[in-house]
């Protein structure tokens, strides 16, 4: 996974046109083939998640002079973090650190849910009262850029190349839309898939409004730490069509973009 091996210009294209395609792909995959009815509880908490975005978007884009490629080519020009100083190839760096990447992500997320400060920002995504394509994009802005400093400081100790970046990038978007969606996938292929990476029937368990369900299945892409570190649950107890998403007793209050950006402050 050299900086070599893909032309800049089409990785740049990829990277922005890769998510966009899946996320309006899923969105008209999960309405083909849904696995549970979503209009049964209204559809207008798709608007405020699209809204929460939009919201996310600018003040990321505006007010955030921070993005992990800029932090990739600042520790390769000066020669710093892990496989910048290892002698391995390209592609063998370039996948142990997508991997690594992966493994600190799901830390942060059993971080968010164990520490009382960062769960009042996260409970912002467990608020939604059901999920889809567009719980994946729900997240409190304080959360997105805790998680920008904290994957630039994996970024830097790793060395990883701008290249790697693009591609966690790309599957930390395209993962998280494709296993929050309400895509209901062939029994078998789900079962082969979970094997290495999260399903929406995996990570709609970790939407239960069980806590004990919630703090399970934390991947957002690869399965194994939850499985390696006994995190992992097969099958919400109370079955995908039927369970309840969300917090209990807690969604009324975070409902609006207003209410989300408010919410850790209560
Ligand atoms: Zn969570
Ligand atoms: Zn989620």
């Amino acid at each position: 996974m050299s900086d070599q091996i893909m032309n800049p210009v089409t990785l740049e294209n990829l990277a922005t046109l890769l998510p966009i395609t899946a996320f309006f792909l899923l969105i008209l995959l999960q309405g083909v083939a849904p696995r549970r009815d979503l209009f049964k509880n209204g559809i207008e908490r798709i608007y405020h998640n699209l809204f929460l975005f939009v919201v996310n978007t600018l003040i990321m884009r505006l007010l955030v002079p921070l993005t992990l490629v800029a932090v990739a080519i600042w520790a390769g020009e000066r020669g710093f973090g892990l496989f910048n100083v290892l002698d391995v190839s390209p592609w063998v760096a370039g996948l142990l650190a997508v991997i690594a990447l992966d493994f600190a992500i799901y830390w942060q997320h059993v971080a968010t849910h164990k520490i009382p400060l960062l769960w009042r920002m996260h409970r912002v995504h467990h608020a939604d009262h059901d999920m889809d394509v567009t719980t994946a994009i729900r997240f409190h802005p304080l959360e997105l850029f805790l998680s920008l400093l904290y994957k630039s400081l994996f970024v830097a100790l790793l060395g990883a190349s701008v290249t790697a970046v693009i591609v966690f990038e790309l599957m930390l978007f395209i993962g998280p839309a494709f296993n929050h969606s309400n895509l209901k996938l062939p029994r078998r292929l789900d079962q082969v898939l979970r094997m290495v990476i999260a399903t929406p029937d995996v990570h709609r368990a970790h939407h239960s409004i069980h806590r004990d369900e919630q703090d399970t299945n934390y991947g957002f892409f690869l399965i194994w730490w939850d499985r390696m570190f006994k995190t992992y649950t097969d099958e919400p107890r109370d079955g995908h069509s039927t369970m309840e998403i969300g917090l209990e007793g807690e969604q009324g209050d975070c409902k609006r973009v207003d209410q989300m950006l408010l919410s850790p402050f209560k």
